[in-house]
């Protein structure tokens, strides 16, 4: 197999083959807000984004940079006790900030002698000419990817998620950063209220056209306490069987690019705060059915991929 006894391209297997050995990320908080919570362009959020900005299992924004990579490292001391990690900038919009500020953090992270690269989540709307000049110095000097939230590519969906900007910020962002050549990974979330099969599939034939260099893979989790969770309550609108999502996640294998890194097949939900869909909690479970589907299906990582105009 092209990707070792995998049948797609996984995050795993990239980075191995790229440092030769096993790298794990580490979740941070850089004590950031997002414009779409601090009243710049709503108080409300995304609809699905809960109280900790997406980023559930990231360390303690009370912390330092370095403490919450220590106690991060730490925690996988038993498996991982020597290797090299990627420090993950996940909460809320790691690019909306102070340029000093963003600098200080990033260059905290870079400064500890275990970590060998940087990620960093934020908006399209949210990186500015300076912003965009620190990411290429970084780029310069490490190994770095930015992440994306996209979603979804359908404006009418954008608004009733209430994502706060449209699509034409994407195109308009994702070609500043392949022209200075730094790794995007699109977030691509599967169920979204009245979607279709076909709305989704459109946003990921969308980001193969784009040339992203990687996706993270997301189911609708509705989670307690979210604007999500109250649509739900009044619309009872549908939710992904694990079925239907293993389906759409063996044809979105299909037409990536072979390229194309995947860094997540499904999303982890926390036990305590998940409302719906409860089958993802068996995660282990999950990722062996689309496995399994995609070796009864015969499914490989760019079967399909054609560039659509
Ligand atoms: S952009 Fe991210 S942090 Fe901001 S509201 Fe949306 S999901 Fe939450």
């Amino acid at each position: 197999m092209r990707w070792g006894e995998k049948r797609y391209n996984s995050l795993n297997y990239f980075l191995r083959k790229k440092f030769g050995e096993k790298v794990y990320k580490v979740s941070l908080d850089g004590g950031f807000t997002c414009p779409n919570r601090d009243g710049t362009l709503s108080k409300k959020g995304c609809i699905f984004c809960s109280e900790s900005g997406s980023g559930e299992f990231a360390g303690s924004r009370k912390k330092s940079i370095t403490d919450q990579i220590e106690e991060q490292l730490e925690l996988i001391s038993k498996k991982f006790p020597h290797g090299n990690v990627i420090a993950y900038f996940q909460n809320f919009t790691s690019t909306y900030g102070d340029l000093e500020y963003l600098k200080k953090k990033y260059e905290e992270a870079l400064s500890h002698p275990r970590v060998v690269g940087l990620a960093i989540a934020t908006r399209p709307d949210c990186i500015d000419d300076s912003i965009l000049d620190l990411l290429e110095e970084l780029n310069n000097k490490t190994f770095l990817w930015i992440e994306l939230g996209l979603q979804t590519t359908d404006e009418k969906t954008a608004v009733e998620i209430n994502r706060g900007w449209k699509l034409q910020v994407f195109d308009d962002m994702i070609e500043k950063l392949n022209n200075k050549n730094i790794k995007v990974v699109a977030h691509i979330i599967l169920g979204l209220p009245n979607e279709s099969p076909k709305t989704m599939l459109t946003s990921i034939k969308y980001i193969v056209n784009k040339k992203v260099w990687g996706v993270k893979f997301h189911l609708l989790h509705i989670i307690q306490n979210t604007n999500l969770e109250k649509l739900y309550i009044e619309t009872n609108f549908h939710i992904l069987t694990k079925e239907e999502y293993i389906d759409l996640i063996g044809k979105s294998i299909k037409i990536l690019d072979k390229d194309m890194v995947i860094h997540r097949l499904t999303g982890d939900g926390s036990r305590e705060t998940l409302i719906e869909p409860r089958w993802s909690l068996d995660k282990r479970n999950v990722l062996n059915s689309i496995e399994k589907h995609l070796k009864e299906n015969n499914i490989l990582q760019g079967d399909k991929y054609e560039k659509i105009t």
